[in-house]
């Protein structure tokens, strides 16, 4: 029997993913978005089924439906999304996860948080391990985001424990693939951008600091796994990223390989904040949700150059920012 579904950040990168994904396994999916990131376009795929529904609402804002199971995701994820309104960039986190968890309150739903390995901040403890409990600056440009998802977790697991709420909070790593926004500034984005155009690949830094990059289904694999295949009592929050560690520099001349792009490396100012190294230690997903990611990063950029070269050629516009 199919359930119905609300996909909170619907019409975004991930999120569109997931409701592709919560069709194809017969369910309803009620998709709910601002638009502030994501695009009607990126759901077109959704659109003429009959089972799914989407809507324009900005979950700060309180949403009276009836639904079996939520996954929030509604929060600009890339740092020039969430830092062009730091404000509501928390409201979005801290009053969007109140409301969605007071909806699955009252009509006793399940509800999954998309919350994030920048809860981490900058590490100290590396691999990332759950119960490392971070070291963030609470009042740097990187704050309105970590802390964010920091008040949205502590919410997750207050009314999980005084309102027995089933709850289930996925840490996410870095992950890439189709319809990332072309403009969000992630490194990904940019580096297949900057190479299909021919620029110069931009390196912040010196291009040592590391990240680890997971490709989209797999990320949506651990998901489903831990919604559906976990007992109630397993709430997370369980880290779900690819582990495999490189430094930026090597993703730039893999990208500038792959492309035959005619730019060079150039080198500019590292952000503030930005953190030194990341990299999930998943030993949890793996003893948990039987889960790992299979797609190794020749095919995952493949497949996303490729998303981004018909993007390009298209002409598409995208979002509001
Ligand atoms: P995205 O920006 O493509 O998607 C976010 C979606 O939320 C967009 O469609 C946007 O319009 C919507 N949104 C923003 N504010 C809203 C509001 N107030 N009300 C309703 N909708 C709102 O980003 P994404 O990469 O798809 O990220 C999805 C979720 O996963 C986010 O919560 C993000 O923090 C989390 N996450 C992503 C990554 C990653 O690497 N992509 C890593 C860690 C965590
Ligand atoms: N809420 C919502 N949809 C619902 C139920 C609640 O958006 O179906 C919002 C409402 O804004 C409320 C918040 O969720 O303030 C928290 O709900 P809760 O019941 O936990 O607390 P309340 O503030 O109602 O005492
Ligand atoms: N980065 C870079 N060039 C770019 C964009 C990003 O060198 O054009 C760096 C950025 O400074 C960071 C890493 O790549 O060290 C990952 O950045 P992203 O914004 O994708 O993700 P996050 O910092 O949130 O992990």
């Amino acid at each position: 029997m199919g359930k119905r579904i609300l996909v909170t950040g619907g019409a975004g990168f991930l999120g569109s993913h997931l409701c592709e994904r919560l069709l194809e396994a017969g369910h309803d999916v009620l998709c709910v978005d601002n638009y502030f990131t994501g695009t009607k376009a990126n759901v077109m795929s959704c659109l003429d089924n009959p089972r799914f529904e989407l809507m324009r609402h900005d979950v700060t804002f309180p949403l009276y439906v009836e639904v079996d199971e939520i996954y929030n995701l509604a929060c600009p994820a890339s740092p020039v999304h969430y830092q062009h309104d730091p404000v509501q960039t928390t409201k979005t986190s801290v009053h969007g996860a109140i409301n969605m968890l007071g909806l699955a309150k009252r009509v006793r739903a399940k509800i999954f948080q998309a919350s994030t390995s920048e809860v981490y901040g900058d590490p100290t403890v590396h691999p990332q391990v759950e119960d490392y409990r971070g070291h963030v600056n609470p009042i740097g440009p990187r704050a309105c985001y970590d802390e964010g998802k920091r008040c949205a977790e502590t919410l997750f697991f207050d009314y999980h424990r005084q309102h027995k709420l089933r709850i289930k909070v996925a840490r996410i790593f870095n992950t890439y693939g189709p319809r990332m926004h072309p403009n969000d500034g992630r490194v990904v984005s940019n580096f297949i951008v900057q190479a299909l155009k021919g620029e110069d690949i931009t390196i912040y830094g010196d291009g040592m600091q590391t990240r680890a990059f997971c490709y989209v289904d797999d990320l949506l694999d651990g998901w489903l796994r831990l919604m559906d295949h976990t007992p109630d009592d397993f709430t997370g929050p369980v880290n779900i990223g690819n582990p495999v560690e490189m430094p930026i520099r090597h993703l730039a001349e893999k990208i500038l390989d792959k492309v035959g792009g005619k730019g060079k490396l150039v080198f500019a100012p590292l952000p503030v904040d930005d953190p030194m190294q990341r990299c999930p230690d998943i030993s949890l997903a793996r003893e948990v949700l039987k889960w790992e990611p299979k797609v190794g990063l020749d095919t995952g950029l493949t497949k996303t150059i490729a998303f981004f070269d018909e993007l390009l050629k298209s002409n598409r516009t995208v979002s509001r920012v």
